[in-house]
């Protein structure tokens, strides 16, 4: 069988060695034998039999004790020492007893005495194949056992699942090793112990029947869903988050029973199998998180902000109370993203959250509906001066700067306040009427907060109007240019024509292009209306030159949208070229913030524009950022120092006169040409007259005025300017 059979097959092959001198008694005996074994090997000699037994094992060795080189009793030894299973039969013709004696002393298995009878010789060697199969057969199952037990071992402790028994009491029997990534235990720190130990104190009730289940087949515990305690560690000792310490987990457990031939009988304990779906719960949490909150802030998102207002409405209802829905909206945070990048728009944002979250009782719900848009709902206020107490306090806590990645900066808000039940009793519509409210906020000056009222709702839903009715101002030719001279500070001489746009309403009259100009950008209107405007102002430039006036220069108006387009370069020359050779005698107006929207997409196109000949002013300068460091990087030749500066021009001790004084000195320093906007009294004139600043426009020499009065002045200021 050695060597011949694996311990996990079922045949036996019997192998067997005969050692005998005498050949025909060699070949007789091999004979005889060779039906009760698989295979036989045969020795004349000491020395044969020596060279077979180092080359292959056998389990049944058949020894002469007399061989011409030597004795049997050495192979005898041979075999004990190199192949000690091996059962060896001495076959020997001596009579005395102490040679059968010595014989089984040195480990014979049997002794037979020569000459033997064939039966007796087939029968000790059957007798010895009997017992060399049994053994085997034994071994075999010893194995297979070993085996499946391994085998069971390794399944039941591979499995992620925590598989375990108790015994009737409720204490471990048994656990895998997966109790200890799941619970920290050590499956024999456990063992002995009651099940509660793994049992959080509020689940007790929920486990008692079910962890230690007595019950079987369909009734027993099945998915279960049951939290269980992890083994206390230091680290969760320290930070005392008792969530940490908890895992849940799917429980199938059942009874077990000692089985009778009667069918069940004493109960043994309880088996169970408990998966841990902490993992599968935590993703689900994350999913349910994310789609009900804003990733980057962690506020909660504008669905679950209007589910609960809507909670809150129900509530606020049932009890008579009031409530307040505020629309934040950060002013200008289109700038900071735009010219310091997403990265610090984003972090400002949370940075943001993060205080306006300081300024809230509990109870309040603040949400980020959107790029720089927040929501907040007070969901029980006493008054209106509750609403306004927190808005101040949000206004106020943000003075203080925020330092985002090195740099310093200031953000406000504008805020709108609706409350209910008077401004709206649902969703919608309160919602929408804080919006409304934060509008007026941002059209009043900013960083400020304005209570809804009915009067806005008008003026908002005229804003959807205009859109609608400015899709067909152009093709009714509804829309004018009006002109408004720019003159010599020192001369009164007009140096040059602003084109502003007018849109002749037929109910509305004559509508200001503050109005309907950033309407007409948000809905993309801008490019046909601007290309218009562009036309029109280079066509009349062009008559004015062809009539014998004077030269002038005429002025237009550029807004962010028109210059970040694409083909903006092209399809302003393409417009210019048609009505003038080249771009002298025309200007561009535009301001800071156009500018800093995209600097260096500016400053190429600008380039291009003013190699030409086109002159470059910045319109409103000095209520943007306002750096001079960028003057110089783009061909600019004019500033125009924003109407606010004058007008508060009324003496020469204020604050506007040092602004004026400082702009113009810095833009004269520059070499750029300064023009003062909104001069509206001989007062400011006359103070303008004092400092280095060139030219003004302004209703105290004309308002804007159609192109047949422009053109009215344009020749009477020439005839005066002929005569002074
Ligand atoms: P802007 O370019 O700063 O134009 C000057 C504005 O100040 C004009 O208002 C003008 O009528 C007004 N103004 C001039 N002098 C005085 C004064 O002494 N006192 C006061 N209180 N106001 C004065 P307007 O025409 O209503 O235009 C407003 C703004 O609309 C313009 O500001 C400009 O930014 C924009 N705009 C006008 N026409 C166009 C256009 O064709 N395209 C674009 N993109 N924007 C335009
Ligand atoms: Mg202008
Ligand atoms: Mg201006």
């Amino acid at each position: 069988m050695h060597g011949n059979a694996a311990p996990g097959s079922n045949q036996s092959l019997i192998s067997l060695l005969i050692l005998e001198d005498e050949p025909r008694y060699l070949e007789s005996t091999r004979l005889l034998l060779a039906q009760y074994v698989n295979s036989i090997e045969t020795a004349l000699t000491n020395k044969q039999a020596l060279a077979l037994l180092g080359k292959q094992s056998f389990d049944l060795a058949l020894l002469d004790l007399h061989l011409p080189d030597g004795s049997g009793y050495e192979i005898m030894a041979y075999i004990r020492a190199h192949h000690p299973d091996c059962r060896i039969i001495v076959a020997s013709a001596d009579s005395e007893i102490e040679s059968a004696i010595q014989s089984l002393r040195l480990g014979a298995y049997d002794y037979l005495r020569k000459p033997y009878e064939p039966e007796e010789l087939i029968k000790t060697v059957r007798n010895v194949v009997r017992k060399l199969q049994l053994e085997h057969d034994n071994a075999r199952m010893v194995y297979q056992l070993e085996q499946s037990e391994q085998w069971h071992r390794l399944l039941v402790n591979t499995s992620p699942d925590i598989i375990y028994t108790l015994d009737k009491d409720g204490r471990f029997t048994y656990l895998n090793d997966s109790v200890e990534g799941a619970l920290g235990y050590m499956p024999g720190e456990l063992i002995g112990r009651d099940y509660t130990t793994v049992i959080p104190a509020d689940q007790r009730e929920a486990a008692l029947y079910r962890f230690n289940e007595r019950r079987t087949g369909e009734r027993a515990t099945r998915n279960l869903e049951l939290q269980l305690r992890r083994k206390e560690d230091l680290l969760s000792s320290l930070t005392e988050r008792t969530s940490d310490q908890l895992v849940v987990v799917e429980l199938s457990s059942m009874g077990m029973y000692r089985p009778t031939s009667l069918g069940m009988g004493e109960f043994l304990g309880s088996y169970g199998v408990a998966r841990d779906i902490s993992a599968r719960k935590q993703a689900e949490a994350t999913i349910v998180f994310q789609a009900y909150h804003d990733l980057l802030t962690g506020l909660p998102n504008r669905a679950l902000f209007k589910d609960r207002l809507g909670q809150a409405m129900v509530h606020a209802k049932r009890h008579g109370q009031t409530m307040a829905t505020l629309f934040l909206d950060m002013d200008h945070f289109k700038v900071v993203n735009d010219t310091l990048g997403h990265l610090v728009g984003d972090g400002l944002l949370q940075a943001l959250a993060q205080r306006l979250r300081g300024c809230l009782r509990e109870g309040d719900t603040l949400s980020r509906i959107g790029g720089d848009e927040f929501m907040l709902l007070l969901p029980h206020i006493r008054s209106r001066d509750n609403a306004s107490y927190i808005a101040q306090k949000i206004i106020a806590s943000l003075k203080q700067p925020f330092n985002i990645e090195d740099h310093e900066l200031y953000a406000s808000m504008s805020i709108g306040i609706a409350l209910y039940p008077d401004d709206g009793d649902n969703i919608e519509t309160l919602i929408k009427h804080a919006d409304i409210a934060m509008y007026h906020a941002k059209d009043q000056g900013r960083n400020d907060y304005k209570f809804f009222t009915q009067d806005l709702h008008k003026t908002f839903t005229g804003r959807l109007a205009v859109e609608n009715e400015m899709r067909h101002a152009l093709e009714k030719k509804e829309f004018e240019v009006f002109y408004q001279p720019q003159v010599a500070v020192q001369s009164q001489r007009i140096r040059g024509m602003e084109a502003l746009i007018r849109w002749n309403h037929p109910t509305r009259g004559m509508v200001s292009p503050n109005d309907f100009i950033p309407i007409a950008e948000e809905s993309g209107l801008i490019t046909p209306i601007s290309e218009w405007v562009l036309g029109a102002a280079f066509r009349q430039a062009k008559l004015w030159r062809e009539s014998g006036l004077p030269p002038i220069t005429v002025a237009v108006n550029l807004s962010a949208r028109q210059i970040e387009h694409p083909q903006f370069v092209e399809k302003f020359l393409q417009c210019m070229h048609k009505h003038m050779p080249d771009g002298h005698g025309i200007e561009i107006e535009i301001t800071e913030t156009t500018l800093m929207r995209d600097m260096d997409g500016a400053i190429s196109k600008l380039r291009k524009l003013a190699e030409t000949g086109v002159e470059i002013s910045i319109d409103d300068f000095g209520t943007g950022y306002s750096s001079l460091s960028y003057l110089k990087k783009l061909p600019i030749n004019t500033i125009k120092i924003d109407r606010s500066f004058i007008n508060d021009l009324t003496g020469h001790t204020n604050n506007g006169s040092t602004i004026v004084a400082g702009i113009a000195a810095m833009a004269k320093g520059l070499k750029l040409k300064v023009v003062a906007e909104g001069v509206e009294t001989r007062e400011q004139l006359e103070y303008l007259q004092t400092l280095e600043c060139d030219t003004y426009q302004g209703f105290y020499f004309s308002r804007a005025v159609n192109v047949s009065t422009a053109t009215e002045i344009l020749s009477r200021k020439t005839e005066l300017t002929d005569i002074l």
